[in-house]
């Protein structure tokens, strides 16, 4: 029996058209017309369409992603084989994050976008398409969380980044799960999963940013952080967690109020825990009371210290960072 998918549009640049007079494009086609330009996914699956918003991506908030989840478990609950989410690129690395962390249920869920818009020669929504509802209806595809598929490479949520303004290929992990090769999905391998994290409907979002420190900077910006209510704080630091001492004891008396996690600025590999021992050094950082980022960078912790601040578990924090770690029994 041919599968059943819905691919649900949040809008972006695989959305875009210009307007009349040629002055830039925004997004305002819907699945349905994404669906139509896109005639051999009748091949692949029955195919639905929904539009949840018609957004620029970075419009996108955590109570839209919690309706989004909301609807992929009523989907799955509907006996659908996979869904496709698609939406503008700036921040998938956030939103597909915050949705394989809501994530329990086994059907795949995968991400794409276009980072050329539908007017443009070569546009890549089409094939970005066509490739994610190929991992969606792929039983191989089950029970990965959700997956981002772009330029025919297959990346985990929990991984995967943005680092290029306009390449096709502007989609990094470490190391991504597959690639789809000859209109097939070819997995390499299989990410470790965890039990989603449940958020009460009724939980506020909680104010948390991320400061990045460069060079002679000031640590200002914690005590105005924290006076402005925050109820965590990501810090995006040099190196493998590295910060100028001068910052020490204001992130020291944050500590002791807030959750306070030092991420890598790098974006690679994972934050040190016990190697270097100068002041400001992460051994020192740890002695403070702040809690390293694991294998996460500075924007996929902060969703994660988000999310668990809302469960009410932000003790999890570390556990959950890691990502190399068994799954979850509880
Ligand atoms: N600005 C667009 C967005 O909504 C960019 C894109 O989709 O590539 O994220």
């Amino acid at each position: 029996m041919i599968p059943r998918v819905e691919i649900i549009a949040l809008g972006g640049t695989i959305a875009c058209q210009p307007d009349a007079a040629g002055a830039g494009v925004a997004p305002s086609l819907t699945a349905a017309d994404l669906v139509i330009a896109v005639p051999a996914l009748a091949g692949r699956a029955v195919v639905g369409a929904r539009d949840l918003a018609n957004l620029p991506s970075t419009e996108i908030d955590l109570p839209l992603l919690f309706a989004l989840a909301i609807l992929i478990r009523a989907f799955e609950q509907d006996g659908t084989e996979g869904v496709v989410v698609t939406q503008g690129t700036d921040t998938i690395e956030e939103t597909a994050y915050v949705l394989d962390l809501l994530h329990n249920g086994r059907l795949p869920v995968v991400v794409t976008g276009a980072m050329r818009n539908p007017s443009l020669p070569g546009a890549d929504g089409p094939a970005n398409l066509l490739a994610a509802v190929t991992c969606a209806v792929d039983p191989a595809c089950r029970d990965l969380g959700v997956l981002v598929a772009f330029d025919d490479t297959i990346h985990a949520a929990r991984w995967v980044q943005k680092r290029d303004t306009t390449s096709t290929g502007a989609f990094w992990s470490p190391a991504p799960l597959g690639w789809l090769a000859e209109g097939e999905v070819a997995l390499y391998a299989r990410a470790k999963r965890r039990a989603g994290v449940s958020v009460p409907t009724d939980a506020a979002v909680p104010f948390v940013p991320i400061l990045k420190p460069g060079i002679s900077d000031e640590p200002r910006l914690i005590e105005a952080a924290m006076a402005a209510g925050a109820a965590g704080l990501v810090l995006d630091l040099a190196g493998g967690g590295h910060v100028h001492t001068d910052w020490l004891a204001p992130l020291s008396d944050a500590a002791k109020r807030v959750p306070v996690v030092f991420a890598s600025r790098t974006r690679g590999g994972r934050v040190l825990g016990g190697t270097y021992r100068q002041p400001g050094g992460e051994i020192d950082l740890v002695s403070r009371g702040l809690t390293g980022s694991g294998d996460l960078d500075a924007l996929k912790a902060r969703l994660l210290l988000m999310l668990l601040l809302m469960a009410g578990r932000p003790d999890e924090f570390a556990l959950r960072a890691s990502l190399s770690l068994p799954a979850l029994t509880s």
